[in-house]
């Protein structure tokens, strides 16, 4: 029942494209306010517009503020002094989405950078947990919060020419699977969502902009879209107080 997220705040990592930036949309929709938080500040602000429209299409009074913040989660710094970029009336989050992530290229073990391992594990890794670790000491505060985490099905499943960016969705998958288990005894939930293919930019991201590569990928399936996982993560932070959405793991139909 959407009515539960009525003027409720939203934190989302990785909100200028995406799931990330469809998922603003949806929770816009329901009447919240949302941080949008990614490094470029020209998408985030064309997501912020886009969040306006949708919350006034809903008619509903309740939330309607969206701030863009440019964030880099891999800068520990910037995460550090997050709150002084937020408006103060923002500053109650009851609801994180660590969506931020990516991967390059699907090179063997010998022939990958070090600056690549690095980089992804900077902010698939150590931003998510960054990030959780600042919003849980508020939610532990506060006695509610929300931590949905954005894993995969590398997370779950090891693939050749994946190894970097798959040992980094299983150290999410850790994290969460722990972190849920420690806060079990608080109000504070912890969701894991765990995405197939979804056609959004992380493939042209994957090949540094190649567009024919990128499209390679979904030959022979019929990809998923950014809205279709944002559908799951507001319905999982939709559920009454008690029900936690552990995880959920979402296929194309016809991806094995
Ligand atoms: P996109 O490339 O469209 O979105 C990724 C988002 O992460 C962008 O908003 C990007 O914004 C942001 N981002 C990347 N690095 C950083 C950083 N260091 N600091 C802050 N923001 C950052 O891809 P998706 O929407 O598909 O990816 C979202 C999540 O879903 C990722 O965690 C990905 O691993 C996961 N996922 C995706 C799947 C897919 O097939 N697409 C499958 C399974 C999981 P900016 O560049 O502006 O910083």
């Amino acid at each position: 029942n959407a009515s539960r997220l009525l003027g409720k705040t939203v934190l989302i990592t990785g909100a200028s494209s995406g799931i990330g930036a469809a998922t603003a949309i949806l929770f816009a929709k329901a009447g919240t306010n949302i941080l949008l938080l990614a490094r470029r500040e020209d998408a985030l602000k064309t997501v912020q517009q886009a969040c306006v429209a949708a919350h006034k299409e809903s008619g509903l009074k309740e939330g309607g503020h969206f701030a863009p913040i440019q964030l880099d989660v891999s800068d520990k710094a910037a995460i550090a002094s997050l709150w002084s970029k937020v408006p103060s009336s923002l500053r109650n989050v009851d609801i994180l989405v660590n969506n931020a992530g990516y991967v390059v290229g699907r090179d063997s073990v010998g022939d990958i950078d070090e600056s690549v391992i690095d980089g992804m594990f900077a902010t698939n890794v150590l931003g998510l947990i960054a990030m959780t670790q600042l919003l849980v000491k508020d939610f532990k505060a506060r006695k509610s919060g929300h931590v949905i985490n954005i894993g995969s099905v590398a997370g779950i499943e090891a693939y050749v020419g994946g190894s970097i960016y798959c040992a980094t969705k299983y150290a999410v998958n850790a994290f969460t699977g722990s972190l849920r288990k420690e806060l079990v005894d608080t109000p504070i939930r912890v969701t894991e969502i765990q995405p197939g293919m979804v056609e959004t930019e992380f493939s042209l991201v994957r090949f540094k902009g190649d567009s024919n590569a990128a499209k390679s990928v979904y030959v022979g399936l019929q990809p998923l879209t950014g809205e279709d996982i944002a559908e799951e993560i507001v319905w999982a932070a939709s559920r009454p107080a008690h029900v936690n959405i552990a995880e959920q793991l979402i296929f194309p139909v016809n991806q094995a």
